[in-house]
This record gives C-alpha cells, structure tokens and sequence, in this order.
C-alpha cells in the first residue's frame, strides 16, 4: 500500500480548472503512464527522477497534510504523475473520515473504483501537440468509475489541432463542464516566463472559442503561473 509521492505541499491555491482558486493542499503522485512533450511536472514523471519520491504509507500522508493545514479539513488535490496509476483509496478514506475532501486530476487512461469516493474527478485528455493519443475507451471507463461524483473535463490548448480535438472531445461529453487552458511552452522552474506571451495566448483562445461562437467551455489561465511562474511546490 505504499504510495511513490513526489511532493506534498500547501496549503495554496488550486491554480486551474474547475476548483480555480480554491485553498488546496497538494499531493503529487510519482509516475505516470504518458510521456507529454509540453508536461509541466516532469519531476514526478521521468523516471531519472524517481530516486527523489518518497515511498509514504498513506497515514504518514495524512498526517502530513494534517500538519501542513494546521488540521483544518480542507480541498487535497491528488495530481502528479498520474495519481491513478496507484492506490490512494486508503488515503481518501482517512481524509474524509476527517473532513477533508479530495479531487483528483488524471488523463483518464487508468480506471480505478476510488474515483467513485472522490468530491471531484478531473479528466484532463491529452490534445494532439502533447504526442500522446486519448484511448477513448478508457476515458470512458474512467467516466463510469466514478459514478455519481462530479466530473469535469479540462483540456489544454497550444494550436488550431489542439482545439478542433477539444471540440471533438467536448462534443462526446455534452454532459461534462469543460474548462480550456492555452497551454504554457516553459516548464523549467529557473526559467522566467512571459506574462505578455501567457496573456497573447489566454486571448488567441477566447478569440477562437468564445469569439467564434463556441459559448460552451470556460477559458482559464494558469492562476499559480501568472502568480508565481514555473516555480514549484507553490
Ligand atoms: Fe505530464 Fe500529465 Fe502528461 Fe503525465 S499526463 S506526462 S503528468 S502532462
């Protein structure tokens, strides 16, 4: 039952998607089936990192996020990494038991039954520009797994491909809210980034959604990197 963490950190804002700015503690998963060209956490997916996550049981997790909120039962967010490539059904349990409440974010190429005990499962499918390619099937499945939690769909937007797949995606799941992001090509934490370039983007996308007609997604920037840039465990 020993989970591989690369960070646990918080309490902070949750700086995307659905829960956009909502007080948030953070455990990072270890290890993730995708390798996305653009992925902005690369330190809990490459493997040459992997001698820097911390095996923890679950109870030395919860007792972690009860130290780092003071025991104040609060928003965890359960991201990485793929957080559902291991099994956080433990950790959810012992957290509920005591008021806190969990989201988890995943692509949704792994189905697990904890999804079903979670307060929010964010499916965030991979577009075209990450390299990888969204086996639907198991999304789906993803989709079924958690039953009666809500579920919402987050997607990342680079390009013209990026957004015909959202539309494509978005009109398979007409039952999900979807949240649109433009993407950030700067993943390195030392590398400053560009507020003029992130804004030019934000709007190059309302242009092409919003602007063109397409009144369905909610279009958010990063909140953590307009704050904070690519600086980590923020
Ligand atoms: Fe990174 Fe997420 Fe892609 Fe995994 S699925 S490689 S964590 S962006």
């Amino acid at each position: 039952m020993t989970l591989r963490i690369a960070e646990v950190f918080g309490p902070t804002i949750q700086g995307e998607g659905a829960l956009i700015g909502e007080p948030t503690l953070f455990v990072r998963a270890g290890g993730c089936d995708y390798r996305c060209s653009w992925c902005d956490s690369p330190h809990a997916v490459d493997s040459r990192f992997r001698q820097d996550w911390t095996p923890m049981e679950p109870a030395e997790v919860m007792a972690r996020l009860g130290a780092l909120s003071g025991g104040q039962p609060m928003m965890v967010s359960l991201s990485g990494g793929n957080p559902a490539i291991q099994d956080f059904a433990p950790l959810i349990a012992m957290g509920r038991a005591k008021g806190y409440r969990f989201a988890c974010e995943t692509q949704g190429s792994v189905a697990r039954d904890w999804f079903a005990a979670l307060d929010m499962l964010v499916l965030s499918p991979k577009p075209p520009s990450s390299g990888e390619t969204t086996d639907w099937a198991k999304f789906d499945a993803c989709l079924a797994a958690a039953g009666d939690a809500p579920r919402v769909m987050k997607i990342v937007v680079f390009d013209d491909a990026d957004l015909d797949y959202a539309r494509t995606a978005a009109a398979r799941h007409p039952e999900l809210s979807l949240c649109l992001q433009p993407g950030n090509p700067e993943s390195d934490p030392d590398t400053p980034v560009s507020l003029d370039a992130l804004a030019a983007r934000l709007e190059w996308l309302v242009d092409r959604t919003i602007g063109a007609g397409w009144l369905r997604p909610r279009i958010l920037p990063q909140l953590h990197v307009l704050i904070w840039g690519n600086k980590r465990g923020v």
